[in-house]
């Protein structure tokens, strides 16, 4: 899988939310909050209807309730009128008696719950019960010309109504003994409060108002709180609203037909209302209910309205959440990021961002177009001694710096810190005398240290590089490569950077080789120990020797040294090498013993590659005790790279001790190939200091000659033998002579030789 890194990567890890992610939700989300609005609204709809219909439904039962009682008052007066025939007197005129009829009309009204009884005459004259205080006079007076009565006279039933809204009902009055005209007309009259009961509302918990109108519109009978009604009126008098208008008018047009209906409207005082009428089936008398649309529909709202409203707080709280949690993931990618692709001490890119980065160009690199490079500071260890670990850091930001100004991001070339003091560089060039060029400059920017608080001690890289002729090989192998020929440089200063190539694969197949034969050399005794000796300059007697290795395989002829230490330094087989070649000097010394030959010490050389086991003297004691020579007599030679590893400095001093106390000798090996300081000499405590070769290459040179006698001096002071080593002309031999310099080695006197030829040569008996 590839990932993007560098400035705005986005790190896509499995378990993380991506802001994409979030969206979405947020976007499901409104899409569940905008169905349920609209659920809402068509669940209001169908609330709506259903109300309308129960509405209607209770109407019409109100209406044939009202309409039938109404009936049945009439029937009840009927039935009245028809007992009464038997109580007329002949005519109505003075001198007529009524009192019975009175009497029974009296009796009637009170039981059949009418207010006021009559029968009255063609001339308009009456029999009556107590007129009650609601009937004036004049309404008295104008009873007989009521279009009710007058239809009663014409033998209809009719039912009006009284300006004080009382309800008149009018049966005409047949005579007993058959005749069919109709002389008399009986008129009940029921009060207002009485109707006003009846229409009273029992359903709606009595907050329903009715009342009975015309199809005129003229009220009949109110209710005792009229205000809905008379709002009725401005809404329906007033009323602009299309709607509202047509609405009206469809009801008009119902109310004539003798048909129910409702109608919703909104009152003077914004209360949503509904408006239901229908016929009473009397005249066209029609029942009109108002009731507050809240009271059916509002419970039901309310809930629809609060489940919508939790659901948005639900839905608002878990959309927070989310963005909390997005939050949360997006500030711990960014710190994950942060740790698995930033080089904390540079805050450029580390090794993974590097490889990232790698795999994300590669695709578009044109094969044999870019290179790997490795920068490895020479000597790093000396900055962090000196200078501490935050000078050292400081001195690798400061490279980091210096690499970011020289490489082109727009050409996609990009550097990392790899490890400790590595840097690596893919850089678009493939031509090698560009790129050392590229890379000398950075190097002399380094150096001049220019605005950077880096500690002002010159710096030298060994740089290797490689070609990146496959695009698509893995980036840890291009990086292996550049460090091969990075290791293949040179100890020496200001060494170009190496390119890898062919050379490298058949020198990797033949170390491999090497590895592969070394254990059967090792039991063959293929390694042979040669001597060399160190030689007095004044006796020119050999007071000491050098036992170095060599491989004599019998398919490969002699290997050097050069050849193959450094790899098995590399490998640690280097250490079993050492007892080696330690036990074959061992066994020569008690040889040279038992045959009663004088012993002069010989000095093995000892990689740092032992310093990794702190016990490891033990062993090369226990093999002198083996071959009882005398540990005076054997000497460690460990070279000067020794001292400067940091992290071994204390094994290093606890080995020398420990050497001491077993009665081993060591001197300083290679003293001046490298980073020598003479604080070593003060801080070690060696027997020998070995000046390398390099010193005695210019003996011209006075000043060259100045700084080895001073050494030679120095060294005495110190109580430390001096061996000049790579001795090769005899001009060299007498200066040395003259500075005291104790020994000498080096083919001047003789090349390093097989045991028996040193045996022979520089061997001697006790006596001789
Ligand atoms: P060294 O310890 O510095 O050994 C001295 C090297 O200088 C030897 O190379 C020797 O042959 C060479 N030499 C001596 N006199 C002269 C001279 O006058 N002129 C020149 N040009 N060279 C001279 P050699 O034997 O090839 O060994 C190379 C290195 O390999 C040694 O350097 C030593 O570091 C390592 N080495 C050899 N044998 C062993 C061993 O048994 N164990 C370990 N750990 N390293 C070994
Ligand atoms: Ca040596
Ligand atoms: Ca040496």
């Amino acid at each position: 899988m590839r990932r993007r890194v560098g400035k705005g990567s986005a790190y896509q890890g499995p378990f993380l939310i991506s802001g994409l992610q979030v969206g979405i939700i947020g976007v499901v989300i409104l899409i569940t909050l905008l169905i349920s609005a609209w659920n809402a609204i068509d669940l209001r709809k169908v609330l709506d209807h259903s109300t309308e219909e129960y509405l209607n439904d209770v109407t019409m039962h109100m209406a044939g309730e009202i309409g039938n009682t109404m009936h049945h008052k009439s029937e009840d007066l009927a039935m009245i009128s028809e007992f009464a025939a038997g109580y007329l007197p002949d005519s109505f005129g003075a001198g007529e008696d009524t009192a019975e009829l009175q009497n029974f009309l009296e009796e009637k009204a009170g039981v059949l719950e009418f207010n006021f009884l009559t029968v009255i005459d063609r001339q308009g004259k009456m029999v009556h019960t107590e007129v009650p205080e609601t009937i004036g006079k004049a309404e008295l007076k104008g009873m007989a010309e009521l279009d009710c009565v007058r239809a009663a006279f014409k033998g209809r039933t009719g039912t009006s109504y009284l300006g004080g809204q009382e309800i008149i009902y009018s049966v005409p009055v047949y005579g007993g003994d058959g005749e069919k005209s109709v002389e008399y007309v009986m008129v009940g009259i029921r009060s207002k409060e009485k109707m006003q009961n009846m229409i009273a509302s029992k359903s709606f918990d009595g907050q329903s108002l009715s009342c009975i109108i015309d199809s005129s519109g003229k009220v009949i009978l109110s209710p005792t709180d009229l205000k809905p009604f008379l709002q009725l009126d401005d809404i329906f008098k007033k009323s602009k609203d299309g709607k509202v208008v047509s609405e009206i008018d469809e009801m008009r047009k119902n109310m004539r037909r003798g048909t129910g209906g409702i109608l919703a409207f909104t009152s003077t005082h914004q209360d949503e209302l509904y408006l239901s009428y229908d016929a009473l089936g009397v005249n066209d008398w029609v029942l009109l209910t108002i009731i507050p649309s809240d009271l059916i529909a509002g419970s039901s709202e309310g809930s629809i309205w609060r489940f919508f409203l939790i659901l948005i707080f639900v839905m608002a709280v878990f959309f927070i959440f989310l963005i909390k949690v997005y939050r949360f993931f997006s500030t711990g990618r960014r710190e994950l990021e942060r740790y698995a692709f930033e080089d904390h001490v540079t805050g450029g890119m580390n090794q993974a961002a590097f490889c990232l980065k790698y795999e994300e160009l590669a695709c578009k690199m044109a094969p044999s177009s870019n290179c790997i490079v490795m920068m490895n500071v020479k000597g790093f260890k000396m900055v962090n001694e000196r200078f501490g670990i935050e000078g050292g850091n400081e001195m690798l930001r400061h490279i980091h710096r210096v690499l970011q100004r020289h490489i082109k991001p727009s050409d996609d070339e990009f550097a990392a810190r790899n490890e400790s003091d590595n840097f690596f560089l893919c850089l678009r060039d493939a031509e090698p005398a560009r790129i050392r060029a590229r890379l000398r400059d950075i190097i002399t920017e380094v150096n001049a240290f220019s605005g950077s608080e880096a500690p002002r001690h010159p710096v030298a890289f060994r740089q290797g590089a490689c070609i990146i002729e496959h695009p698509g090989e893995e980036i840890t192998i291009l990086q292996d490569h550049a460090r091969l020929a990075e290791q293949s440089v040179e100890k020496k200063a200001g060494e170009e950077c190496v390119f890898y190539d062919e050379s490298f694969v058949k020198r990797l197949k033949w170390e491999e080789e090497m590895n592969e034969l070394f254990e059967e050399s090792l039991r063959s005794r293929h390694f042979r120990v040669y001597l060399q000796p160190k030689v007095s300059p004044r006796t020119g007697e050999a007071e000491g020797a050098e036992a170095l290795v060599r491989w004599q395989h019998p398919e490969r002829g002699v290997i050097c040294p050069s050849d193959f230490i450094p790899l098995f330094e590399r490998n640690g087989k280097i250490c079993r090498l050492d007892v080696y070649v330690f036990r074959e000097v061992c066994a020569l010394m008690a040889k040279w013993e038992r045959m009663g030959k004088r012993l002069i010490p010989v000095s093995v050389n000892l990689s740092r590659q032992h310093f990794r086991e702190p016990g490891f003297l033990e062993e090369f004691s226990g093999i002198a005790k083996q071959y009882r020579v005398r540990t005076e007599m054997l000497e460690f030679e460990l070279t000067e790279s020794i001292f400067l590893d940091e992290e071994q400095i204390d094994v290093v001093k606890d080995s020398i001790h420990r050497m001491h106390a077993l009665g081993f000798t060591c001197s300083l090996d290679d003293f001046g190939s490298g980073f020598s300081s003479l604080g070593l000499l003060k801080e070690f405590d060696v027997d020998a200091l070995k000046l390398d070769r390099l010193f005695f290459l210019d003996m011209h040179s006075e000043k060259a000659r100045d700084v080895i006698a001073c050494l030679m001096e120095l060294a005495k002071k110190l109580n430390v033998k001096t061996v000049a080593e790579g001795i090769e002309e005899p001009e060299q031999v007498e200066y040395l002579r003259q500075v005291n310099c104790d020994m000498i080695q080096g083919y001047v006197y003789a090349r390093p030789m097989p045991a028996d030829a040193f045996e022979e040569k520089y061997v001697r008996g006790i006596m001789v």
